[in-house]
């Protein structure tokens, strides 16, 4: 092994250490090698030579062939440029520079042929080409370039001349200094050949300067597929070493509370993925290991009957189990639909959150400690040092996003000798190819299948010229005895500014629903939570029929009676928050409505988002679109997770890579489950390459 890629980065010589503290910061570039994972983003086809003639109708840079003519100087003081006429059959065009005239004489020598590369303007029915690149021609004719790498870097590298071009310079003097067999090879000979994969000393040398576009795209392909592979060997490792050591509470028995609930008290018939979830559930709780299943599922697919039954088991098999939400609404909101559903059974319930004080929350801390309380519904509060179950076996967390690694290892604390089984729910469905790439070490199970009977809500697009149709149209549904939700942009950096257009918003819908006729709920982020809470309970209680709104309701409430969602600016909305909102609707008999309003002109993006929400209610759809419009590192749920960004592999279209590489570590795991083997020396060393980069990843549960 060539030491020097392990070699801090500083070592390379002519970098410094200012640009090597750079590279640290900007591009989390630490070690020699690290430079070589630092891939070209795209890469300029200079494969095409035009002729002259169309080369100079181009908006973009082009290359030519030609020769050169002599060089002249023109112009005096700051105009002064040196400029030379370059030729070919079809016509000619003039190249100029203003700077470096000095090295370029050295350099070009007319009447030779060159290839020149750069961006071709016509003034005055001149064509120029300024600062254009220059190759003479090869033997072969053909630039010795042909596929120009372009790297992705940063305002203050591009300052210190650690642009694009810079570093294509350090990652080729690094090449140049490498062994042919280095970087090493990290992936087996059987791997290798099974997937038909480049070996990796080529690919990473084709990847940077790449002959032609099949050794490219061949190069990539296994690139990508190392990529994916090392993530998902990790994850399942991670997932295998979990499963070895954390035996959890065996829950045998599916009982009498189980069975007396599903008979007697289900009011409706589960649906078929509901069924399917609830078996994959009591098959990890009755395993002997620690569950940690994530549980994804469209907003109204039927989550919480699907909590209350691993509940039900935890019960049967002598455990209590707990419910945590992120707010104190919804935490009530719970609470609520879980005494409903298992009213009459005897079950007690307790609830507990920051705003649950003295004599009540005495009580409900002595009875969860004694035993008295099977269950515990709340929120962080429920953390908290002196909230002492008597043998908790299931924590079930509701929107995962709010918690972190302190909560869970709160959680883990309140139960032994094991810790508890873990399914937490989300709200956002992800795809499939980031889900695996996130949360890959969870076992996932997914709600693909609403409740029979449900209206879609039923989505428009409406402009700024509707608006009086819009009041029309809200006033008809109110009279129905409906409910309004109306819902402005949040955008953090101009807080105060969506304030005001919340507010100007609010007063102009005031006036056209006067008081005492018509009853305004204003939540808004600046307010406290009492406040909020208070807001929101007498929009429940339908003592107000218009909800006015910043994103704060976005998470999980229920008002059934609500069937209108009206959002302002729809336009500044992402895709996963439309769809959030949207959810807020639709939950009760009756069609329900969702109108996005907006004003300006929209972008291309944006028309996309909102006419994907206007065709589809599918949330995993939906989150198909946005992942593409917006790319893996942008969405929802994958900020939270501390995941490092992909250097190339790309989620949107690379699923099919991932599914192989998932089911080759799996594979690889099967057959050698500590990686001891000989032939899997370098996936180990790999790992431990990877390791000390990237530190752990932290998991949610
Ligand atoms: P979410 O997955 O968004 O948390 P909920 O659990 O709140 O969804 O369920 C939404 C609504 O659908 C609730 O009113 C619930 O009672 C109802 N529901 C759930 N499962 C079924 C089913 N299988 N058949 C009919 N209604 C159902
Ligand atoms: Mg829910």
């Amino acid at each position: 092994m060539p030491g020097f890629l392990e070699d801090p980065i500083e070592k390379l010589p002519g970098l410094g250490s200012v640009r090597a503290g750079l590279l640290k910061k900007e591009l989390r570039i630490e070690r020699v090698g690290d430079l070589l994972e630092h891939y070209p983003y795209r890469y300029i086809d200079k494969t095409l030579v035009l002729p002259i003639r169309e080369a100079i109708k181009k908006q973009d840079p082009v290359l030519i062939q030609g020769v050169l003519g002599p060089l002249v100087y023109q112009g005096v003081g700051r105009k002064k440029r040196l400029t030379a006429l370059f030729r070919d059959e079809t016509g000619s065009v003039e190249l100029v520079w203003f700077q470096g005239h000095r090295m370029i004489e050295d350099l070009l020598h007319p009447g030779m042929r060159y290839h020149a590369f750069g961006k071709p303007s016509v003034f005055r029915n001149k064509a120029t080409m300024v600062h254009p690149e220059m190759e003479s021609v090869t033997e072969t004719g053909r630039p010795n370039l042909h596929f120009e790498p372009m790297y992705s870097t940063t305002e203050a590298l591009t300052k210190k001349g650690l642009d694009a071009r810079g570093l294509r310079r350090l990652i080729k003097l690094v090449l140049d200094r490498l062994p042919g067999n280095h970087p090493a090879e990290n992936l087996s000979a059987e791997i290798l050949q099974k997937y038909r994969l480049s070996d990796r000393p080529q690919a990473v040398r084709q990847v940077h300067f790449p002959p032609d576009e099949t050794t490219l795209r061949a190069a990539r392909q296994r690139l990508k597929f190392e990529e994916l592979f090392f993530i998902q060997l990790e994850l399942l490792l991670l997932k295998r070493q979990r499963h070895a050591t954390l035996a959890g509470f065996p829950f045998e028995e599916v009982g009498a509370h189980f069975n007396r609930f599903y008979r007697e008290f289900l009011p409706f018939e589960l649906t078929e993925a509901q069924k399917r979830v609830v078996r994959e559930i009591r098959r990890d709780l009755g395993s002997g290991h620690q569950m940690n299943r994530l549980l994804q599922g469209d907003v109204g697919s039927g989550k919480t009957v699907v909590a209350l039954l691993s509940m039900l088991i935890a019960m049967d098999n002598g455990f209590q189990a707990c419910m945590l939400a992120p707010t104190e609404i919804l935490a009530q909101q719970h609470f609520q639909s879980l005494q409903e559903l298992v009213k009459g059974m005897g079950i007690r319930i307790g609830f507990l959150t920051g705003s649950i004080k003295g004599k009540t929350r005495k009580m409900t801390l002595e009875y969860l400690a004694d035993g008295t309380l099977h269950l515990l519904v709340g929120t962080h509060a429920l953390l908290e040092d002196q909230v002492r179950f008597k043998n908790l076996g299931l924590a079930i967390i509701d929107e995962q996003h709010r918690f972190g690694v302190a909560q869970r290892a709160a959680l883990w604390k309140k139960s032994a000798p094991f810790p508890p089984h873990i399914l937490v729910m989300t709200a956002t469905p992800i795809p499939r190819t980031l889900a695996l790439t996130i949360y890959g070490d969870l076992d996932i199970s997914i709600i693909d299948e609403l409740p029979p009977g449900r209206k879609p809500v039923h989505t428009e697009l409406w402009y700024e010229n509707k608006r009086m149709r819009l009041i029309g149209f809200m006033k008809e549904q109110i009279a129905l005895g409906r409910q309004v939700y109306v819902v402005y942009p949040l955008i953090e950096e101009s807080e105060t500014l969506d304030l005001l257009d919340l507010q100007k918003g609010a007063e102009s819908l005031q006036r056209e629903f006067p008081m005492p006729q018509y009853q305004f709920s204003i939540v808004h982020g600046k307010m406290t939570a009492d406040v909020k809470d208070f807001e929101m309970n007498r929009f429940l209680k339908r003592e107000t029929q218009i909800m006015v709104a910043t994103t704060v309701i976005e998470v999980g409430v229920n008002v059934p009676n609500a069937s209108v969602m009206v959002i302002e600016n729809a336009e500044r909305f992402g895709l996963s928050q439309l769809h959030q909102l949207r959810g807020r609707v639709g939950r009760g008999a009756d069609q329900s409505y969702c109108i996005l309003m907006t004003s300006g002109r929209l972008s291309e993006e944006a028309r996309l988002r909102l006419h994907t929400m206007c065709r589809t209610n599918d949330g995993f759809e939906i989150a198909e679109v946005d992942l593409r419009l917006r790319g893996p590192g942008d969405m929802e749920g994958t900020r939270q997770s501390g995941t490092q960004p992909l250097r190339i592999a790309d989620l949107r279209e690379d699923g099919p890579i991932l599914q192989s590489a998932r089911v080759c570590a799996a594979e690889i795991l099967d057959k050698d489950e500590k990686l001891v083997l000989e032939e899997h020396m370098p996936l180990r060393n790999h790992l431990r390459w990877k390791r000390h980069s990237q530190g752990t990843w932290s998991r949610i549960s």
